[in-house]
């Protein structure tokens, strides 16, 4: 079973989170120290710790997740501006370790500048 985290414990109810979606594979919330004025986490259900350790069989989840992006961006009234970004590794500055993608708008975005 991969590692317990914050966010298989949000997603198990055990802690509390603003949830703005859920569906059956995964869950979006707003992250707690946010770095835009729009800045959401969209969480798989199922623990995968890093991108890089997804497989050939979440290729479908992973199509959801990129799906479930847009609608929540959508949601959120954003859509016409946001940056979608993946921390694969403590590197690059992940810290938790269950693959999560981050909605980020409301905020200048310089060309550069890949991070927040
Ligand atoms: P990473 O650095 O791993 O790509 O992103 C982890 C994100 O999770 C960070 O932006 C951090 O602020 C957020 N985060 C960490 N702990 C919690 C928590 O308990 N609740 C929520 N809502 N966000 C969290």
């Amino acid at each position: 079973m991969a590692t317990e985290t914050i966010f298989s414990k949000i997603i198990a109810g055990e802690i509390p989170a603003d949830i703005v979606y859920q569906d059956e594979h995964c869950v979006a919330i707003k992250d707690v120290a946010p770095k835009a004025p729009t800045h959401l986490l969209v969480i798989p259900r199922k623990v995968i710790p890093r991108l890089c350790d997804a497989s050939e069989e979440d290729r479908a989840l992973l199509g959801h997740l990129m799906l479930a992006t847009g609608d929540i961006a959508r949601q959120a009234g954003v859509e016409e501006a946001f940056r979608v970004i993946i921390n694969n590794g403590a590197g690059v500055g992940q810290t938790v370790f269950h693959l999560h993608l981050h909605i980020l708008a409301g905020k200048e975005f310089s060309e550069a500048q890949l991070g927040f």
